[in-house]
Protein backbone atom coordinates (compact mmCIF):
# COMPACT_ATOMS: atom_id res chain seq x y z
CA UNK A 1 0.00 0.00 0.00
CA UNK A 2 1.46 3.44 -0.71
CA UNK A 3 1.80 5.60 2.11
CA UNK A 4 1.21 9.09 0.90
CA UNK A 5 3.01 11.77 3.44
CA UNK A 6 2.13 16.02 4.00
CA UNK A 7 5.08 18.17 2.57
CA UNK A 8 5.82 20.70 5.14
CA UNK A 9 9.01 22.73 5.17
CA UNK A 10 10.45 20.42 2.23
CA UNK A 11 10.20 17.39 4.26
CA UNK A 12 7.72 14.04 4.02
CA UNK A 13 5.40 14.09 7.23
CA UNK A 14 2.82 11.89 8.89
CA UNK A 15 -0.01 13.91 9.87
CA UNK A 16 -0.19 15.05 13.50
CA UNK A 17 -3.04 13.02 14.24
CA UNK A 18 -1.32 9.91 13.25
CA UNK A 19 -5.09 8.90 10.90
CA UNK A 20 -5.07 7.82 7.78
CA UNK A 21 -8.38 7.58 4.72
CA UNK A 22 -8.48 4.97 2.36
CA UNK A 23 -8.49 6.46 -0.91
CA UNK A 24 -9.77 3.93 -3.97
CA UNK A 25 -8.68 2.87 -7.48
CA UNK A 26 -11.71 3.87 -9.63
CA UNK A 27 -11.56 1.27 -11.92
CA UNK A 28 -11.16 -1.79 -9.94
CA UNK A 29 -13.01 -0.47 -6.34
CA UNK A 30 -10.06 -1.33 -4.06
CA UNK A 31 -8.73 0.31 -1.29
CA UNK A 32 -4.72 0.81 -2.79
CA UNK A 33 -3.32 3.91 -0.84
CA UNK A 34 -3.78 5.96 2.83
CA UNK A 35 -3.77 9.22 2.73
CA UNK A 36 -2.95 11.49 5.61
CA UNK A 37 -6.22 12.84 7.80
CA UNK A 38 -4.88 16.36 8.12
CA UNK A 39 -6.56 19.11 10.31
CA UNK A 40 -5.70 22.75 11.10
CA UNK A 41 -2.43 21.38 13.30
CA UNK A 42 -0.70 20.26 9.91
CA UNK A 43 -1.87 23.47 8.03
CA UNK A 44 -0.51 25.68 11.00
CA UNK A 45 2.78 24.13 10.66
CA UNK A 46 2.59 24.55 6.71
CA UNK A 47 1.97 27.84 7.10
CA UNK A 48 4.68 28.28 9.68
CA UNK A 49 7.09 27.02 7.35
CA UNK A 50 6.15 28.62 4.32
CA UNK A 51 5.92 31.80 6.16
CA UNK A 52 9.39 31.32 7.19
CA UNK A 53 10.53 30.82 3.60
CA UNK A 54 8.63 33.88 2.03
CA UNK A 55 11.69 36.50 2.94
CA UNK A 56 14.14 34.00 0.96
CA UNK A 57 12.19 33.09 -1.84
CA UNK A 58 10.28 36.64 -2.93
CA UNK A 59 14.30 37.65 -2.70
CA UNK A 60 15.27 35.02 -4.86
CA UNK A 61 16.67 37.01 -8.14
CA UNK A 62 13.58 35.86 -10.78
CA UNK A 63 16.27 34.19 -12.83
CA UNK A 64 17.28 31.67 -10.45
CA UNK A 65 13.36 31.11 -9.23
CA UNK A 66 12.91 30.62 -12.98
CA UNK A 67 15.66 28.13 -13.19
CA UNK A 68 14.06 25.93 -9.87
CA UNK A 69 10.56 26.08 -11.64
CA UNK A 70 12.33 24.99 -15.20
CA UNK A 71 13.38 21.65 -13.35
CA UNK A 72 10.35 20.89 -11.89
CA UNK A 73 8.43 20.96 -15.41
CA UNK A 74 11.80 19.08 -16.38
CA UNK A 75 11.84 16.75 -14.05
CA UNK A 76 7.49 16.01 -14.71
CA UNK A 77 8.64 15.33 -17.86
CA UNK A 78 10.99 13.27 -17.07
CA UNK A 79 8.85 11.00 -14.94
CA UNK A 80 6.04 11.06 -17.66
CA UNK A 81 5.39 7.37 -17.24
CA UNK A 82 4.93 6.85 -13.37
CA UNK A 83 3.29 10.25 -13.08
CA UNK A 84 0.60 9.30 -16.09
CA UNK A 85 0.28 5.91 -14.47
CA UNK A 86 -0.82 7.17 -11.04
CA UNK A 87 -2.92 9.95 -12.51
CA UNK A 88 -5.14 7.11 -14.15
CA UNK A 89 -4.62 4.50 -11.07
CA UNK A 90 -6.15 7.57 -8.98
CA UNK A 91 -8.36 8.70 -10.83
CA UNK A 92 -9.76 6.28 -13.12
CA UNK A 93 -8.61 7.78 -16.64
CA UNK A 94 -7.45 6.22 -19.32
CA UNK A 95 -3.71 5.97 -19.40
CA UNK A 96 -3.47 7.49 -22.91
CA UNK A 97 -5.45 10.45 -21.83
CA UNK A 98 -2.72 11.05 -18.77
CA UNK A 99 0.06 10.63 -20.80
CA UNK A 100 -0.60 12.99 -23.47
CA UNK A 101 -2.95 15.29 -21.42
CA UNK A 102 -2.89 15.43 -17.99
CA UNK A 103 1.05 14.99 -17.23
CA UNK A 104 2.33 17.28 -20.16
CA UNK A 105 0.12 20.15 -19.04
CA UNK A 106 1.34 19.69 -15.84
CA UNK A 107 5.00 20.18 -16.91
CA UNK A 108 4.11 23.18 -19.51
CA UNK A 109 2.18 24.76 -16.70
CA UNK A 110 5.55 24.87 -14.73
CA UNK A 111 7.01 25.98 -17.59
CA UNK A 112 5.05 28.53 -18.73
CA UNK A 113 5.62 30.43 -15.66
CA UNK A 114 8.93 29.85 -15.54
CA UNK A 115 10.00 31.60 -18.58
CA UNK A 116 6.72 33.86 -17.67
CA UNK A 117 8.13 35.15 -14.99
CA UNK A 118 10.92 36.77 -16.62
CA UNK A 119 8.91 38.61 -18.65
CA UNK A 120 6.38 39.95 -15.88
CA UNK A 121 6.57 44.14 -15.60
CA UNK A 122 4.34 46.43 -14.57
CA UNK A 123 2.71 49.83 -15.67
CA UNK A 124 3.97 53.07 -15.56
CA UNK A 125 1.72 56.22 -15.67
CA UNK A 126 3.51 59.75 -16.90
CA UNK A 127 1.53 63.16 -15.65
CA UNK A 128 1.98 66.33 -16.98
CA UNK A 129 2.59 68.21 -13.78
CA UNK A 130 5.56 66.52 -13.67
CA UNK A 131 5.24 63.09 -11.82
CA UNK A 132 5.72 59.48 -12.61
CA UNK A 133 3.40 56.59 -11.85
CA UNK A 134 4.48 52.93 -11.46
CA UNK A 135 2.90 50.06 -10.30
CA UNK A 136 4.97 47.89 -7.89
CA UNK A 137 3.76 44.16 -7.88
CA UNK A 138 5.08 42.66 -4.88
CA UNK A 139 4.07 39.04 -3.96
CA UNK A 140 1.40 38.58 -1.44
CA UNK A 141 2.66 36.11 1.38
CA UNK A 142 1.43 32.85 1.67
CA UNK A 143 -1.13 31.64 -0.66
CA UNK A 144 -3.50 28.64 -0.13
CA UNK A 145 -4.00 26.54 -3.54
CA UNK A 146 -6.59 24.25 -3.02
CA UNK A 147 -7.88 21.68 -6.37
CA UNK A 148 -10.38 19.18 -7.24
CA UNK A 149 -10.13 15.47 -8.63
CA UNK A 150 -10.84 15.39 -12.66
CA UNK A 151 -7.10 17.25 -13.89
CA UNK A 152 -5.63 16.31 -10.29
CA UNK A 153 -1.78 17.31 -11.14
CA UNK A 154 -3.06 19.57 -14.32
CA UNK A 155 -5.42 21.96 -12.31
CA UNK A 156 -3.47 21.24 -9.11
CA UNK A 157 0.21 22.74 -11.24
CA UNK A 158 -1.98 25.15 -12.98
CA UNK A 159 -2.47 27.12 -9.42
CA UNK A 160 1.13 26.44 -7.58
CA UNK A 161 3.44 27.35 -10.83
CA UNK A 162 1.83 30.91 -11.08
CA UNK A 163 1.81 31.35 -7.38
CA UNK A 164 5.22 30.12 -6.94
CA UNK A 165 7.03 32.05 -10.12
CA UNK A 166 5.56 35.49 -8.89
CA UNK A 167 7.36 34.71 -5.63
CA UNK A 168 4.92 33.27 -3.13
CA UNK A 169 4.89 30.83 -0.40
CA UNK A 170 1.89 28.12 -0.81
CA UNK A 171 0.15 25.47 1.37
CA UNK A 172 -1.66 23.69 -1.24
CA UNK A 173 -4.44 20.98 -1.14
CA UNK A 174 -5.16 18.56 -3.90
CA UNK A 175 -8.29 16.56 -3.79
CA UNK A 176 -8.29 13.73 -1.12
CA UNK A 177 -9.65 11.76 -3.82
CA UNK A 178 -7.29 11.76 -6.15
CA UNK A 179 -4.00 12.75 -4.08
CA UNK A 180 -1.00 10.92 -5.66
CA UNK A 181 0.42 12.98 -8.38
CA UNK A 182 0.46 15.88 -5.46
CA UNK A 183 2.50 13.36 -3.54
CA UNK A 184 5.08 12.23 -6.39
CA UNK A 185 5.07 16.12 -6.95
CA UNK A 186 6.76 17.03 -3.55
CA UNK A 187 9.59 14.70 -4.23
CA UNK A 188 10.45 15.98 -7.64
CA UNK A 189 9.95 19.61 -6.14
CA UNK A 190 12.80 18.32 -3.25
CA UNK A 191 15.02 17.00 -6.20
CA UNK A 192 14.70 20.13 -8.23
CA UNK A 193 16.37 22.27 -4.96
CA UNK A 194 12.88 23.86 -3.99
CA UNK A 195 13.88 25.94 -1.06
CA UNK A 196 12.02 24.05 2.46
CA UNK A 197 8.62 25.72 2.66
CA UNK A 198 7.91 27.09 -0.62
CA UNK A 199 5.76 24.73 -1.16
CA UNK A 200 3.80 22.65 1.37
CA UNK A 201 1.18 19.88 0.51
CA UNK A 202 -1.00 19.33 3.02
CA UNK A 203 -3.44 16.18 2.60
CA UNK A 204 -7.06 15.67 3.93
CA UNK A 205 -10.38 15.85 4.05
CA UNK A 206 -11.85 19.57 2.55
CA UNK A 207 -13.94 20.20 5.65
CA UNK A 208 -10.72 20.02 7.91
CA UNK A 209 -7.60 21.00 5.51
CA UNK A 210 -9.57 22.89 2.59
CA UNK A 211 -10.87 24.89 5.87
CA UNK A 212 -8.46 25.66 7.78
CA UNK A 213 -6.31 26.97 4.70
CA UNK A 214 -9.44 29.30 3.89
CA UNK A 215 -9.92 30.60 7.50
CA UNK A 216 -6.14 31.01 8.29
CA UNK A 217 -5.23 34.77 8.75
CA UNK A 218 -2.00 34.53 7.67
CA UNK A 219 -3.02 32.84 4.33
CA UNK A 220 -3.75 35.92 2.69
CA UNK A 221 -4.95 34.70 -0.77
CA UNK A 222 -6.87 31.33 -2.07
CA UNK A 223 -7.09 30.08 -5.32
CA UNK A 224 -9.74 27.46 -5.70
CA UNK A 225 -11.19 25.11 -7.96
CA UNK A 226 -14.13 22.81 -7.19
CA UNK A 227 -17.34 22.89 -6.95
CA UNK A 228 -19.98 25.79 -6.77
CA UNK A 229 -20.95 25.14 -3.73
CA UNK A 230 -17.61 24.54 -2.13
CA UNK A 231 -16.35 28.37 -3.66
CA UNK A 232 -19.67 29.83 -2.31
CA UNK A 233 -18.43 28.17 1.20
CA UNK A 234 -14.89 29.52 0.90
CA UNK A 235 -16.34 32.63 0.10
CA UNK A 236 -18.27 33.13 2.94
CA UNK A 237 -15.37 32.09 5.35
CA UNK A 238 -12.98 34.40 3.25
CA UNK A 239 -14.79 37.38 2.43
CA UNK A 240 -14.93 38.65 5.93
CA UNK A 241 -10.97 38.38 6.44
CA UNK A 242 -10.73 40.77 3.08
CA UNK A 243 -8.61 37.82 1.40
CA UNK A 244 -8.05 37.84 -1.80
CA UNK A 245 -10.12 35.08 -3.75
CA UNK A 246 -9.98 33.06 -6.91
CA UNK A 247 -12.88 30.70 -7.88
CA UNK A 248 -13.08 28.23 -10.79
CA UNK A 249 -16.35 26.60 -10.19
CA UNK A 250 -18.99 24.38 -11.94
CA UNK A 251 -20.25 24.38 -15.41
CA UNK A 252 -22.87 23.74 -17.67
CA UNK A 253 -21.64 24.25 -20.97
CA UNK A 254 -23.47 24.43 -24.57
CA UNK A 255 -22.32 23.52 -27.54
CA UNK A 256 -24.35 25.29 -30.71
CA UNK A 257 -23.53 23.53 -33.99
CA UNK A 258 -25.59 25.33 -37.11
CA UNK A 259 -26.11 23.58 -39.79
CA UNK A 260 -22.96 24.99 -42.06
CA UNK A 261 -20.53 23.92 -40.24
CA UNK A 262 -18.30 21.77 -41.34
CA UNK A 263 -19.96 18.70 -40.63
CA UNK A 264 -16.94 15.95 -39.86
CA UNK A 265 -14.95 18.20 -38.03
CA UNK A 266 -18.00 18.97 -35.69
CA UNK A 267 -18.44 15.41 -35.00
CA UNK A 268 -15.42 14.47 -34.19
CA UNK A 269 -14.77 17.07 -31.77
CA UNK A 270 -18.33 16.67 -30.39
CA UNK A 271 -17.47 13.66 -29.30
CA UNK A 272 -14.23 14.82 -27.26
CA UNK A 273 -16.46 17.49 -26.12
CA UNK A 274 -19.14 15.09 -24.71
CA UNK A 275 -16.98 12.38 -23.28
CA UNK A 276 -13.17 13.01 -23.00
CA UNK A 277 -12.20 12.07 -18.93
CA UNK A 278 -15.50 10.44 -18.96
CA UNK A 279 -17.52 13.50 -19.49
CA UNK A 280 -15.20 15.03 -15.95
CA UNK A 281 -13.98 18.49 -17.49
CA UNK A 282 -15.19 21.41 -16.24
CA UNK A 283 -14.96 22.55 -20.21
CA UNK A 284 -16.95 19.47 -21.22
CA UNK A 285 -20.36 20.57 -23.84
CA UNK A 286 -23.05 18.55 -22.01
CA UNK A 287 -26.01 20.68 -23.99
CA UNK A 288 -26.03 20.29 -27.48
CA UNK A 289 -27.69 22.43 -29.26
CA UNK A 290 -28.01 21.75 -33.32
CA UNK A 291 -30.19 23.26 -35.98
CA UNK A 292 -33.26 21.57 -37.00
CA UNK A 293 -31.90 20.60 -40.61
CA UNK A 294 -29.04 18.61 -39.46
CA UNK A 295 -30.31 17.85 -36.34
CA UNK A 296 -31.63 14.24 -37.30
CA UNK A 297 -28.58 13.26 -39.17
CA UNK A 298 -26.44 14.83 -36.35
CA UNK A 299 -28.66 12.04 -34.03
CA UNK A 300 -27.72 9.28 -36.18
CA UNK A 301 -24.29 9.89 -36.21
CA UNK A 302 -23.63 10.95 -32.90
CA UNK A 303 -25.59 7.82 -31.54
CA UNK A 304 -24.11 5.72 -33.68
CA UNK A 305 -20.36 6.37 -32.49
CA UNK A 306 -21.19 6.60 -29.18
CA UNK A 307 -22.37 3.33 -29.05
CA UNK A 308 -18.81 2.18 -30.85
CA UNK A 309 -17.00 3.86 -28.20
CA UNK A 310 -14.92 1.71 -25.63
CA UNK A 311 -15.09 1.60 -22.17
CA UNK A 312 -12.93 -0.71 -20.77
CA UNK A 313 -9.49 -0.98 -18.42
CA UNK A 314 -7.95 2.34 -17.89
CA UNK A 315 -4.51 0.58 -18.94
CA UNK A 316 -5.46 -0.70 -21.88
CA UNK A 317 -4.21 1.47 -24.89
CA UNK A 318 -7.91 1.42 -26.51
CA UNK A 319 -9.66 2.30 -24.04
CA UNK A 320 -11.43 5.83 -24.67
CA UNK A 321 -13.70 6.45 -21.16
CA UNK A 322 -12.27 4.63 -18.32
CA UNK A 323 -13.92 4.79 -14.72
CA UNK A 324 -15.57 7.49 -13.33
CA UNK A 325 -14.21 9.39 -10.01
CA UNK A 326 -15.89 6.95 -7.22
CA UNK A 327 -18.78 5.32 -6.70
CA UNK A 328 -20.51 7.98 -5.19
CA UNK A 329 -19.53 10.02 -8.29
CA UNK A 330 -21.13 7.37 -10.60
CA UNK A 331 -23.98 7.01 -8.07
CA UNK A 332 -24.72 10.85 -8.28
CA UNK A 333 -24.54 10.55 -12.21
CA UNK A 334 -26.90 8.05 -12.75
CA UNK A 335 -29.13 9.47 -10.39
CA UNK A 336 -29.15 12.55 -13.03
CA UNK A 337 -30.71 10.22 -15.82
CA UNK A 338 -33.31 8.87 -13.56
CA UNK A 339 -33.95 12.63 -13.20
CA UNK A 340 -34.30 12.77 -17.03
CA UNK A 341 -36.34 10.02 -17.86
CA UNK A 342 -38.89 11.43 -14.93
CA UNK A 343 -38.59 14.63 -17.04
CA UNK A 344 -39.14 12.39 -19.90
CA UNK A 345 -36.87 12.41 -21.75
CA UNK A 346 -35.22 9.59 -23.89
CA UNK A 347 -32.22 7.84 -23.65
CA UNK A 348 -30.90 7.14 -26.90
CA UNK A 349 -27.71 4.78 -25.76
CA UNK A 350 -26.19 4.12 -22.49
CA UNK A 351 -27.85 5.26 -19.54
CA UNK A 352 -26.14 2.74 -17.31
CA UNK A 353 -23.18 1.45 -15.29
CA UNK A 354 -21.00 -0.65 -17.61
CA UNK A 355 -19.56 -3.68 -16.71
CA UNK A 356 -15.82 -4.16 -17.62
CA UNK A 357 -15.11 -7.64 -17.54
CA UNK A 358 -11.47 -9.25 -15.90
CA UNK A 359 -9.34 -6.94 -13.09
CA UNK A 360 -11.75 -4.17 -13.56
CA UNK A 361 -15.44 -5.93 -12.54
CA UNK A 362 -15.89 -3.96 -9.58
CA UNK A 363 -15.34 -0.57 -11.25
CA UNK A 364 -17.08 2.52 -11.86
CA UNK A 365 -17.63 2.83 -15.06
CA UNK A 366 -20.66 4.77 -16.92
CA UNK A 367 -22.28 3.76 -20.60
CA UNK A 368 -21.70 7.20 -22.43
CA UNK A 369 -25.14 8.35 -22.37
CA UNK A 370 -27.23 10.78 -25.08
CA UNK A 371 -31.09 12.20 -23.91
CA UNK A 372 -33.14 14.27 -26.13
CA UNK A 373 -36.29 15.32 -25.38
CA UNK A 374 -35.80 17.60 -23.12
CA UNK A 375 -36.70 21.24 -21.95
CA UNK A 376 -33.65 23.65 -21.86
CA UNK A 377 -35.30 24.73 -18.50
CA UNK A 378 -35.71 21.26 -16.63
CA UNK A 379 -33.33 20.44 -14.04
CA UNK A 380 -31.16 17.95 -15.98
CA UNK A 381 -30.39 20.90 -18.54
CA UNK A 382 -29.79 23.41 -15.79
CA UNK A 383 -27.84 21.26 -13.01
CA UNK A 384 -23.94 19.79 -13.83
CA UNK A 385 -24.18 16.48 -13.87
CA UNK A 386 -20.12 16.02 -14.61
CA UNK A 387 -20.33 12.80 -16.27
CA UNK A 388 -20.63 11.09 -19.58
CA UNK A 389 -24.01 12.66 -19.90
CA UNK A 390 -25.44 14.36 -22.61
CA UNK A 391 -28.89 16.11 -23.88
CA UNK A 392 -29.14 16.74 -27.25
CA UNK A 393 -32.01 19.33 -28.73
CA UNK A 394 -32.94 21.07 -31.61
CA UNK A 395 -33.72 24.55 -32.82
CA UNK A 396 -34.55 27.16 -35.21
CA UNK A 397 -33.44 30.40 -34.66
CA UNK A 398 -30.12 31.82 -32.94
CA UNK A 399 -32.08 34.44 -30.94
CA UNK A 400 -33.69 31.20 -29.59
CA UNK A 401 -30.25 28.98 -29.03
CA UNK A 402 -28.71 31.97 -27.45
CA UNK A 403 -31.69 31.93 -25.23
CA UNK A 404 -31.50 28.54 -24.41
CA UNK A 405 -27.57 28.43 -24.20
CA UNK A 406 -27.35 31.62 -21.78
CA UNK A 407 -30.43 29.89 -19.28
CA UNK A 408 -28.30 28.32 -16.49
CA UNK A 409 -27.08 30.24 -13.69
CA UNK A 410 -23.63 28.79 -14.52
CA UNK A 411 -21.19 30.87 -17.36
CA UNK A 412 -17.69 28.59 -17.78
CA UNK A 413 -17.72 27.95 -21.56
CA UNK A 414 -18.99 27.40 -24.93
CA UNK A 415 -18.45 26.08 -28.37
CA UNK A 416 -19.91 27.43 -31.81
CA UNK A 417 -20.36 25.39 -34.88
CA UNK A 418 -20.80 27.46 -37.94
CA UNK A 419 -18.59 28.29 -41.24
CA UNK A 420 -20.28 31.73 -41.26
CA UNK A 421 -17.52 33.98 -39.79
CA UNK A 422 -20.21 37.05 -39.06
CA UNK A 423 -22.64 34.65 -37.08
CA UNK A 424 -19.36 33.23 -35.20
CA UNK A 425 -18.36 36.79 -33.89
CA UNK A 426 -22.10 37.88 -33.45
CA UNK A 427 -22.67 34.93 -31.41
CA UNK A 428 -19.27 34.52 -29.52
CA UNK A 429 -20.12 38.15 -28.31
CA UNK A 430 -23.48 37.18 -27.31
CA UNK A 431 -23.18 34.08 -25.01
CA UNK A 432 -22.49 34.65 -21.66
CA UNK A 433 -19.22 32.63 -21.07
CA UNK A 434 -15.91 33.13 -19.86
CA UNK A 435 -14.03 30.46 -22.68
CA UNK A 436 -15.84 30.79 -26.30
CA UNK A 437 -14.42 28.13 -28.67
CA UNK A 438 -15.24 28.54 -32.29
CA UNK A 439 -14.95 25.70 -34.52
CA UNK A 440 -13.08 24.29 -31.77
CA UNK A 441 -12.91 22.79 -28.33
CA UNK A 442 -10.01 22.98 -25.11
CA UNK A 443 -7.45 24.38 -27.62
CA UNK A 444 -5.51 26.03 -24.89
CA UNK A 445 -3.26 29.17 -25.47
CA UNK A 446 -1.76 29.67 -22.16
CA UNK A 447 -1.54 33.30 -22.40
CA UNK A 448 -5.54 33.89 -22.22
CA UNK A 449 -7.42 34.60 -19.67
CA UNK A 450 -8.94 31.16 -18.20
CA UNK A 451 -11.92 31.50 -16.17
CA UNK A 452 -16.15 31.78 -15.74
CA UNK A 453 -18.87 33.99 -15.28
CA UNK A 454 -22.10 33.78 -13.34
CA UNK A 455 -21.89 30.77 -10.97
CA UNK A 456 -19.13 29.56 -12.67
CA UNK A 457 -16.69 31.51 -10.99
CA UNK A 458 -15.01 34.81 -9.94
CA UNK A 459 -11.40 35.83 -11.81
CA UNK A 460 -9.73 34.84 -14.12
CA UNK A 461 -6.35 32.49 -14.17
CA UNK A 462 -3.83 32.15 -17.19
CA UNK A 463 -1.37 34.46 -18.03
CA UNK A 464 -0.58 37.49 -16.72
CA UNK A 465 -4.16 37.33 -15.10
CA UNK A 466 -2.79 34.82 -12.69
CA UNK A 467 0.62 36.61 -11.99
CA UNK A 468 -1.17 39.78 -11.14
CA UNK A 469 -3.67 37.68 -8.88
CA UNK A 470 -0.54 36.41 -6.79
CA UNK A 471 0.98 39.89 -6.67
CA UNK A 472 -0.26 43.04 -5.08
CA UNK A 473 -0.32 46.14 -6.80
CA UNK A 474 0.89 48.97 -5.13
CA UNK A 475 1.14 52.84 -7.46
CA UNK A 476 4.42 55.05 -6.53
CA UNK A 477 4.33 58.78 -6.97
CA UNK A 478 6.96 60.30 -7.56
CA UNK A 479 6.33 64.20 -8.31
CA UNK A 480 9.46 65.90 -9.86
P1 LIG B 1 -15.21 20.05 -4.58
O1 LIG B 1 -15.70 21.44 -4.49
O2 LIG B 1 -15.94 19.00 -3.87
O3 LIG B 1 -13.71 19.94 -4.05
C1 LIG B 1 -12.67 20.74 -4.58
C2 LIG B 1 -11.60 20.92 -3.53
O4 LIG B 1 -12.13 21.69 -2.45
C3 LIG B 1 -11.12 19.61 -2.91
O5 LIG B 1 -9.74 19.67 -2.69
C4 LIG B 1 -11.89 19.57 -1.60
O6 LIG B 1 -11.26 18.81 -0.61
C5 LIG B 1 -11.90 21.04 -1.21
N1 LIG B 1 -12.96 21.43 -0.27
C6 LIG B 1 -14.13 20.81 -0.01
N2 LIG B 1 -14.81 21.46 0.94
C7 LIG B 1 -14.05 22.53 1.30
C8 LIG B 1 -14.22 23.60 2.23
N3 LIG B 1 -15.30 23.71 3.00
N4 LIG B 1 -13.24 24.53 2.31
C9 LIG B 1 -12.15 24.47 1.52
N5 LIG B 1 -11.94 23.47 0.65
C10 LIG B 1 -12.87 22.52 0.52
O7 LIG B 1 -15.09 19.75 -6.13
P2 LIG B 1 -14.70 18.38 -6.81
O8 LIG B 1 -15.86 17.43 -6.68
O9 LIG B 1 -13.35 17.96 -6.35
O10 LIG B 1 -14.54 18.81 -8.32
C11 LIG B 1 -15.58 18.85 -9.25
C12 LIG B 1 -16.06 20.27 -9.46
O11 LIG B 1 -14.97 21.11 -9.85
C13 LIG B 1 -17.07 20.38 -10.55
O12 LIG B 1 -18.10 21.23 -10.14
C14 LIG B 1 -16.29 21.01 -11.70
O13 LIG B 1 -17.06 21.73 -12.62
C15 LIG B 1 -15.37 21.90 -10.95
N6 LIG B 1 -14.23 22.27 -11.77
C16 LIG B 1 -14.14 23.54 -12.24
C17 LIG B 1 -13.07 23.90 -13.04
C18 LIG B 1 -12.92 25.30 -13.57
O14 LIG B 1 -11.86 25.60 -14.08
N7 LIG B 1 -13.91 26.15 -13.46
C19 LIG B 1 -12.10 22.95 -13.36
C20 LIG B 1 -12.24 21.66 -12.86
C21 LIG B 1 -13.31 21.32 -12.06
Amino acid sequence: MTPIANYINGQLVAPVSGQYIDIYNPSTGEVYAKLPDSDERDVNRATEAAQKAFAGWSSTPAEKRSKILLKISALIEKNLDKLAMAESVDNGKPLKLAKTVDIPRAASNFYFYATGLMHFASESHYMEEGAINYTLRKPIGVVGCISPWNLPLYLFSWKIAPALAAGNCVVAKPSEITPMTAFLLSEICTEAGLPPGVLNIVHGLGNKVGQAITEHPLITAISFTGGTLTGASIARTAAPLFKKLSLELGGKNPALIFADCNYEKMLKTVMLSSFANQGQICLCGSRIFVERPIYEKFKKDFVEKTKKLKVGDPLEEDTQLGAVVSEQHMNKVLSYVELAKQEGGNVLTGGKRATVSGRCKNGWFIEPTIIEGLSFDCRTNQEEIFGPVVTIMPFDKEEEVLQYANSTPYGLASTVWTENLTRAHRVAGELKTGIVWVNCWLLRDLRTPFGGMKNSGVGREGGWEAMRFFTEAKNVCIKY
